[in-house]
């Protein structure tokens, strides 16, 4: 290898350990720091970044990322790492555009919007976050004029998520799901509900031990892998030798953790199952978070919400929770799967969440595109809750206030969550082509064959494919909701006994 190269390695492990270090410690601030080291954690952070930032954003580093995109170096390069200088050259080029103090102010308008947030939901008081929400959206036009001065701020926010996406595809597909959608969960709710039949209380330790039978059962490794208790789930990943996994236990909310545990674990899997050889390079992990969320919702609607998933484990989850013991398969088959028109998204059933998420895109958009005032932003959300699951709310906490998202900056995320669910419909149908049944396949308790199938299809590329790539070579057909729909239909048709239409 050329001494460019090496030169460029030994920058490079650098980063590689600095930011290994900075999950270590990010993961411990939301699993074990207690509450007065929390600060000293926080500063730990920031040094890392810092240190991080300085030496990816340096000449020296930079330079070398140019040079060895350069067709003679470039040439000598494996797979892996040429996708990584070629992504590097993109970040840094990025990166390099934005000017410093912007992006200090940025970040600190960014944290004051976080504080007032949270002040904002606890008070219920859109006004107070109103402010901090306008000089956000304000900036990141900015930010986005930065990165790409010729493209309109809406897309290059996509294209941070989910390269290669952008509004006129979402626009179809949304459009396409949200017309089937309405007339289906109008029957829906209009039919006979089930009634709950999971009460009393779950000791979390059983709960525990019903998360490590589902982690196991759907292929999470615990050889390359582990668990821990946070406010709220979530998966990050080291390599795919380390990928650590989090849940939240409420004792009268059995079904909660073993949901996130489902979908946690496809997140797990999916980064475990990265071809080795891409180890310490930009390759090892799935940026797109529409395909990495497709991967988790797979697990969890796809798969964790088919009766016949349970089949060949509900008894042993019935002992492991007595209470369960009074719940028969259907009532619980049933329960998990009530479509009710809910406030919170997070809480929404796999049908309904669809419309949360349209709002949301929609809401982006109006401010992005017709540059709707911040002020009219409550009305316009309460309008679009009416519209499309029928019910007002109450207040501003549990209406524009619920998301953590946009006092983040994070515009551009939410289409991700439901781009994973399209693409989970078009997989699943693929899948049932090659493999057959699903139904069948789960009720023979044969679901590793199904976590094969996404490894080979999927996983083991990484971010190597760019996900309307990963679409293409997997179903070999154009994006469509469609077969999201009929999935929908056909399920929701048996299980409300609805009329065919
Ligand atoms: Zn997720």
């Amino acid at each position: 290898m050329s001494q460019t190269f090496d030169r460029f390695q030994t920058l490079y492990e650098r980063l590689n350990q600095l930011s290994r270090i900075g999950i270590l410690v990010s993961w411990d601030m939301y699993t074990a720091t207690p509450k007065k080291g929390f600060d000293d954690m926080a500063k730990a952070m920031t040094f890392l970044s810092t240190e991080a930032f300085a030496l990816a954003t340096s000449d020296e580093f930079y330079d070398l990322v140019l040079a060895l995109n350069e067709p003679e170096e470039y040439r000598q390069l494996n797979e892996a790492m040429q996708y990584s200088v070629r992504y590097l050259k993109r970040d840094l080029e990025k990166r390099r555009r934005i000017p410093k103090d912007f992006y200090e102010d940025f970040v600190n308008t960014q944290n004051d919007a976080m504080r007032a947030w949270e002040d904002a939901k606890r008070a219920s008081d859109f006004s107070i976050f109103a402010p901090h929400l306008e000089k956000i959206i304000d900036m990141i036009a900015k930010n986005c004029a930065y990165i790409d001065p010729n493209k309109d701020p809406y897309e290059v926010l996509l294209d941070q998520f989910e390269e290669g996406m952008d509004s006129a595809t979402i626009d179809r597909i949304f459009e396409e799901l949200k017309e089937g959608l309405l007339p289906l969960l109008d029957q829906i709710l209009k039919a006979q509900q089930p009634e709950s039949a999971i009460h009393g209380s779950y000791d979390p330790d059983a709960q525990k031990k019903v998360q490590k039978l589902l982690l196991e059962y759907i292929g999470f490794s615990f050889d390359a892998g582990t668990t821990a208790q946070s406010e709220h789930p979530f998966t990050t990943g080291l390599s795919c030798n380390d990928v650590r996994i989090t849940n939240h236990f409420y004792e009268d909310a059995p079904l909660s953790a073993m949901f996130s545990a489902i979908h946690e674990g496809g997140h797990g899997i999916f980064e475990q199952n990265v071809n080795p050889a891409f180890h310490n390079t930009e390759a090892a992990s799935c940026r797109y978070m529409g395909v990495h969320e497709s991967q988790s919702r797979f697990f969890e609607n796809i798969l964790g919400r088919n009766r016949n998933f349970w089949i060949p484990i509900y008894p042993k989850i019935q002992e492991l929770l007595p209470g369960l013991k009074t719940v028969s398969l259907d009532q619980f088959y049933r329960e998990i799967n009530h479509v009710q028109n809910s406030l919170i998204r997070t809480e929404a059933d796999e049908v309904t969440y669809c419309l949360h998420i349209i709002l949301r895109y929609e809401i982006e958009q109006a401010i992005f595109r017709d540059h709707v005032p911040v002020e009219e932003l409550p009305k316009l959300w309460n309008q679009k809750m009416k519209e499309y699951l029928k019910i007002t709310p109450p207040d501003d906490a549990s209406g524009i206030l619920q998301d953590v998202h946009w006092s983040n900056g994070q515009f551009g995320y939410f289409p991700s969550y439901l781009l994973g669910s399209i693409y989970d419909g078009m997989f699943l149908e693929e899948l049932e082509k090659e493999l057959g049944p699903v139904d069948q396949i789960l009720a023979d308790g044969k679901i590793q064959t199904i976590t094969k199938w996404l490894n080979d299809k999927i996983h083991q590329y990484g971010s190597t494919r760019l996900p309307k790539d990963v679409i293409r070579q997997v179903c070999d057909r154009e994006l469509s909701a469609k077969p999201l729909l009929d999935y929908y239909r056909k399920k929701y048709t048996e299980l409300y006994q609805l009329k065919e239409s």
